[in-house]
């Protein structure tokens, strides 16, 4: 059983001043397949001085230096696929081929931060005046639990672009997939204090984080909740944050779509990552008249889909993290049900054979309002819900209709009309008709509207979150 009892500070792994010890567990068996040691405000303040330290030389590197870091940190994370596979398969339950793509996506964070990095204006002259961009200083980074190595990479990969040290915090239910990232780190061989990891509780090493005054800047992603707490506590000491949220994403399907597109496209934007995704497209909004095709179409497909091992390459959909997490989902299927809505596939309980990890069943609503408890929280597992519409302005209502506004989907025949659509959405990012992988397109900035956040990620835009303007007169 693995057992991390240390933190990576000031290039090194120093053995942890916290000590509670925190069972890692398989959803896919429940039993324990690791443990990490926990760090308190002491391991968060050495690793915050570490970086701060680091920052006077760090912040001074030509790009060219930065642009050696960015390609060996890509190197260094990649050297260790097979790892990274491994632990995102026992800790997290991350189906084969989601787990192989997200190893790849998160080496090329650093490929396309050094791409993106020749984008940006660090320097401007205006007559007499020089306006330059400066990196802003430590950086606390504090990561979820899904997709854990893509959030910790793409938020290293900017701050390293842009000149900032960082503590990175991930979610300790991450610790055994961020364990072979920080050994990445170390590989890299990056000056001591560039990069440090402290494993710990959110409110133990994020709060520490979060009030440090040494700390210039919080790039977050989670949940609204924490964010909101993030926000508040940066205030104090005027923190820059970036806050990536939740979402409840609609998915338009118009009156013209092909269905033999439509239907896939929805499932995959729906159910990515098990349904644990923040830009799941997680409401279906049909049209009346396509009502019941679209319902005959998801039953079939999603009665196709494989829920299971994640060691079977087949599995398409993995076990939910936690059980708290297992039955969180359970809660909402059980609200969808009281509150009217009706269920067209899956349901309540485990699907047959695998009692033993926390495995739901793909569950589709259909019949929903949009002021229904499943239309309006994130559930954050494979349930999707089917609302109907009369009108495309009523689409558009629908989809705007929700606290959050991190990203939306449309699926039609006419690309362009597609395209017009997606300025009515109040959403960060749209996608038309297929899933595109971000990562391919390291110059669009995600992020959200509304309570999904704000701030950007990737792209110029992402490495200025880690960037001050400071202008300089002279003549
Ligand atoms: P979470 O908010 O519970 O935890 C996120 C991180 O914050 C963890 O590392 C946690 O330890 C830490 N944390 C908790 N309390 C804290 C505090 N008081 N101060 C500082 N840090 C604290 O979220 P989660 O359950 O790990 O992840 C799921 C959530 O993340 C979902 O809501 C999902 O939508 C969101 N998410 C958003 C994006 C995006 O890009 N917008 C991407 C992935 C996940």
């Amino acid at each position: 059983m693995e057992q991390i009892t240390s933190h990576y500070i000031n290039g090194r792994f120093v053995p942890s001043h916290g000590q509670e010890v925190f069972d890692l567990v398989s959803p896919t068996t429940r039993e324990v397949v690791g443990q990490v040691t926990l760090g308190d405000e002491r391991d968060t303040r050495d690793a915050v001085r570490a970086a701060k330290e680091a920052f006077a030389s760090f912040s001074r590197s030509p790009l060219g230096e930065r642009r050696d870091y960015l390609q060996r940190l890509h190197d260094a994370v990649t050297a260790r696929t097979r790892e990274h596979c491994e632990a995102m398969r026992v800790e997290y339950g991350a189906p084969p081929q989601r787990a192989a793509a997200t190893v790849a996506r998160a080496a090329k964070s650093f490929l396309n931060a050094r791409e993106v990095i020749d984008d940006v204006a660090f320097t401007r002259a205006f007559g007499d005046v020089q306006v330059l961009l400066k990196p802003v200083g430590v950086a606390g980074l504090i990561t979820p639990w899904n997709s854990n190595i893509l959030m910790i990479c793409h938020k290293v990969a900017s701050a390293i672009a842009a000149g900032c040290t960082v503590v990175v915090k991930p979610s300790e239910l991450s610790s055994m997939q961020a364990q072979v990232l920080v050994e990445c780190f170390d590989d890299a061989g990056l000056p001591p204090g560039v990069v440090n990891v402290v494993h710990g509780r959110g409110e133990v090493v994020g709060e520490e984080l979060g009030t440090n005054p040494d700390v210039a800047k919080i790039s977050f992603t989670g949940s609204t909740a924490v964010g909101k707490k993030l926000m508040r506590n940066a205030a104090e000491t005027m923190k820059r944050v970036t806050l990536e949220l939740g979402g409840k994403s609609a998915h338009i399907v118009l009156e013209d779509a092909d269905l033999n597109r439509a239907i896939p496209f929805a499932l995959s934007a729906a159910f990515m990552n098990s349904g644990q995704a923040c830009v799941a497209g997680s409401r279906l909004l049909v049209p009346e008249s396509r009502l019941a095709e679209v319902e005959e179409a998801l039953r079939t497909r999603v009665a196709e889909l494989a829920v299971g091992d994640p060691l079977d390459p087949r599995t398409a959909i993995g076990p939910m993290v936690t059980e708290k997490q297992y039955e969180r989902v359970q809660g909402y299927i059980r609200a969808g049900v009281e509150e009217g809505a009706e269920i067209l596939i899956g349901g309540e309980g485990r699907p047959q054979g695998l009692e033993s990890g926390f495995f739901v069943k793909p569950t589709v609503f259909v019949g929903v309002r949009n002021d229904m408890t499943i239309a309006r929280e994130e559930i954050f597992g494979p349930v999707l819900s089917v609302i109907s519409y009369a009108t495309e302005d009523e689409a558009v209502a629908i989809a705007n209709d929700t606290d959050y506004g991190l990203f939306a989907y449309v699926t039609t025949a006419d690309p362009e009309h597609g395209r017009r659509l997606a300025t009515r959405l109040e959403a960060g990012g749209v996608m038309v008709n297929e899933l595109f992988d971000f990562y391919d397109h390291p110059h669009a900035p995600i992020g959200g509207f509304k309570q999904s956040g704000f701030g950007r990620e990737f792209g110029v835009e992402g490495i200025g979150e880690y960037l001050g303007t400071q202008s300089v007169y002279s003549r």
